[in-house]
């Protein structure tokens, strides 16, 4: 898919919104969320289904927003918003997550914070209600940064974490959907069933400057083997240095691992001196793009200034400031 059909148009030059990006004054705080990207085309979600995400994402915004204005630290309003979006069956990540081969929800997530660069992951975890909370227990009191499987569970028991029965991530829409792709003569991963990731993710600059990035998925229907993809994978799938941005990323798992993606676009800010909107951009629309990536990113800089560059025709996305808040899924709809 070329460049330039797709995405949001703003982020892929150097006019418009993306002058506002470079020249603006960025913001006291700001909250930028996803709900995943890909296939996502007018026409092909009931009304309702459309309504439901958008009010869906309009109130986790809320929830951000009430926080960040009683002065909370954004790697508590990840936590906070990232938890509510594990909750809601229409992502895949906590509830409604997608099926692995087996027939099972196996969930990943990730954590990072920009002041000290500490960040936690859990990967392959199974009951845990909420893999982001895990995520944050795995940063502040363990040793390591990414525990897996049984392991992580055993850490989530000890840190008192809710546990639920695995009969908690069933959704009849993924659990269909798992069944037509395993009746499928080549049943093989799949990034989703229908062409959209459900991925959740949450960026925040905090009213102290602080900036945090968090993302929490089921992964690819039908995975196997142990397969873990970006999402808990820091540089990749979730990235946050006060020097440079936050980032949390949604798409093709491999691509971004392989691409180091979230890692990438800070690293184009802070060596190559690119505004959050020029190194999101190119990374997502240029080098993704021409290798066959789909997918996006949510961004904000250390000023408060946000990026959500994607090349797929949609990303349920969102973002919040002081003075507004915005929700989109189409490419063809650009923010205020
Ligand atoms: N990035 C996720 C993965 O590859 C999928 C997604 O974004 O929905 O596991």
């Amino acid at each position: 898919m070329g460049v330039e059909s797709c995405g949001e148009p703003q982020e892929a030059n150097t006019s418009g919104d993306m002058k506002a990006q470079l020249e603006g004054e960025g913001n006291d705080y700001a909250i930028v969320i996803h709900g995943g990207a890909g296939v996502i085309e007018r026409g092909n979600m009931s009304e309702d289904y459309e309504a439901g995400v958008r009010s869906v994402l309009a109130e986790a915004l809320k929830l951000g927003q009430a926080s960040l204005e009683q002065g909370t630290a954004a790697e508590d309003v990840v936590v906070e918003v990232v938890s509510f979006l594990e909750d809601q069956p229409q992502f895949n990540a906590g509830k409604g997550a997608v099926f692995t081969y087996e027939g099972i929800n196996e969930l990943d997530a990730s954590i990072m914070r920009g002041h000290d660069l500490q960040a936690g992951a859990v990967s392959g975890v199974r009951g845990v209600k909420h893999p982001i909370a895990l995520a944050r227990e795995v940063m502040l009191h363990s040793d390591h940064v990414m525990l897996s499987g049984e392991g992580a569970v055993e850490f989530a028991v000890s840190r008192e974490q809710e546990l639920v029965p695995m009969e908690y991530f069933h959704t009849d829409r993924r659990y269909e959907s798992w069944q037509r792709a395993r009746a499928a003569a080549d049943a093989k991963p799949a990034l989703s069933e229908d062409g959209k990731f459900g991925t959740v993710g949450c960026v925040v600059r905090d009213l102290k400057g602080q900036l945090a990035a968090g993302t929490s998925t089921g992964g690819m229907t039908l995975k196997r083997y142990g397969r873990i993809g970006d999402s808990p994978v820091i540089g990749a799938g979730t990235y946050a240095n006060n020097a440079s941005c936050a980032i949390s990323a949604t798409g093709h798992g491999e691509y971004f691992i392989r691409y180091a993606v979230a890692h990438e676009i800070s690293a184009r800010m802070v060596h190559g001196g690119e505004s959050l909107g020029a190194a999101a951009s190119a990374v997502i629309n240029d080098q993704l793009a021409a290798a066959g990536g789909d997918g996006g990113v949510i961004a904000v800089d250390a000023a408060g200034r946000i990026a959500m560059p994607f090349n797929t025709p949609g990303m349920y996305r969102g973002y919040a400031t002081p003075d507004t808040a915005w929700v989109g899924i189409y490419g063809d709809e650009e923010r205020e």
